[in-house]
């Protein structure tokens, strides 16, 4: 059978919106170098790096922290199934997307959620979660977004951390959005478990998933009753591969290119300066919103909650959003995201992040929207 099928060209979009971001050139290129098997004693030094890196982006010395072969996704999922046993009570807040997804993870894992709904566009509550959790004094863990990319809203991920700790909880913390971004330290804040995505303000090729896990966490695996559910994601085997010690044993083939790429996109990070990155988005943040303010564009999220890396504004009256959105990217390379769930059709999602966040981004943004409003 002929197929009229060739060579995929991409173009070079400007990517704006809430992930993928852009990736910087150095780590597509780390990308395209050549490929070694995965138990290669010098593979395996590469993964012990990006575990050293890893360890540095999240502020934390978890000796269980590494990435996940899959997308963020996979992160929470991986989070979930190990640590929530059947008939585990987990306090879930939902402000967003996300929540609604963690609150889904747990009822598959068989533990039973007790919701905190919040008003999408708003930081979680933290007098609601203490409030919770006094009244479910059996709770075992707390789940919470830290940056909620459907909505544009942080987080108070250190109050949060430190009311689970008191009410003997466990806290479970989505930082897919968050790590490189704004101001997280898994440490300090006591976090137990977390996890993230490569490819939102590392600007790394989509794919990977940042984990870590506290000690406290571990031995919670390590008491189960039952067996995780799900094999690849079981974190006692997937140990064995990546802190094995001189005794790395074969567990499911790294992403190896992947995992090339993720290495060099947390050197570049190190090389910043964690907090050099984080006041380089917020610094974005603040160029792009003053822009947004002389166009007469609102952002949703009040100042004090808002993501500097994922700004959601409202559509203005009688502007089509498809319309703008698709002309946007066939004139200009430009991609912005749409508003999602409660969002959908009123508003657009501009992202900042990693090397996306760049004053020829935040210009060029402005200048195209100013353009199509006109
Ligand atoms: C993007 C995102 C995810 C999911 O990550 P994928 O890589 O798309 O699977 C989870 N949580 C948040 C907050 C995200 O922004």
């Amino acid at each position: 059978m002929f197929m009229n099928i060739s060579h995929f060209f991409p173009p070079r979009r400007i990517l704006m919106g809430p992930g993928p971001s852009d990736v910087n050139p150095q780590v597509l290129a780390a990308q395209a170098k050549p490929t070694i098997g995965h138990l290669d004693p010098l593979f395996i030094g590469l993964m012990d790096e990006i575990k050293t890196l890893l360890q540095y982006a999240f502020q934390t010395e978890n000796k269980l922290t590494m990435a996940v072969s899959a997308p963020g996704s996979a992160g929470m999922e991986t989070c979930f199934v190990n640590l929530v046993e059947p008939g585990d009570k987990v306090v879930v807040c939902i402000n967003g997307v996300f929540g609604q997804r963690m609150a889904e993870n747990v009822k598959r894992c068989g533990g039973v959620p007790v919701v905190i709904e919040q008003k999408w566009g708003r930081a979680v509550d933290p007098q609601q979660v203490e409030d919770t959790l006094k009244a479910n004094a059996d709770a075992k863990f707390l789940a919470f977004v830290h940056a909620e990319t459907s909505t544009g809203a942080l987080s108070d991920a250190k109050t949060l951390c430190a009311i689970a700790k008191q009410h003997g909880c466990l806290s479970i913390v989505d930082a897919v959005t968050s790590l490189g971004g704004v101001e997280l330290r898994v440490d300090e804040w006591g976090i137990d478990a977390i996890y993230s995505g490569s490819q939102k303000c590392l600007s790394c090729v989509p794919g990977l998933s940042p984990v870590s896990f506290s000690d406290a966490a571990v031995e919670k695996i390590k008491a189960r009753k039952t067996p995780v559910q799900s094999w690849f994601l079981d974190q006692s085997l997937v140990m064995s591969y990546w802190s094995g010690e001189g005794k790395r044993s074969y567990h499911h083939t790294a992403p190896v290119n992947a995992l090339y790429a993720l290495h060099e996109s947390l050197v570049l990070l190190q090389q910043e300066g964690l907090e050099n990155s984080w006041a380089r988005h917020q610094k974005m943040h603040l160029q792009l919103r003053d822009g947004l303010d002389k166009l007469g564009l609102e952002l949703v999220v009040p100042e004090a909650e808002r993501l500097p890396q994922l700004n959601n504004i409202y559509i203005p009256e009688g502007i089509d959003d498809a319309s703008v959105r698709k002309h946007l990217l066939e004139e200009y390379n430009l991609e912005i995201g749409a508003g999602l769930g409660d969002f959908a059709g009123k508003t657009w999602r501009i992202g900042l992040m990693g090397y996306g966040a760049r004053s020829e981004n935040v210009a060029l943004c402005l200048a195209t929207l100013s353009n199509v409003l006109k």
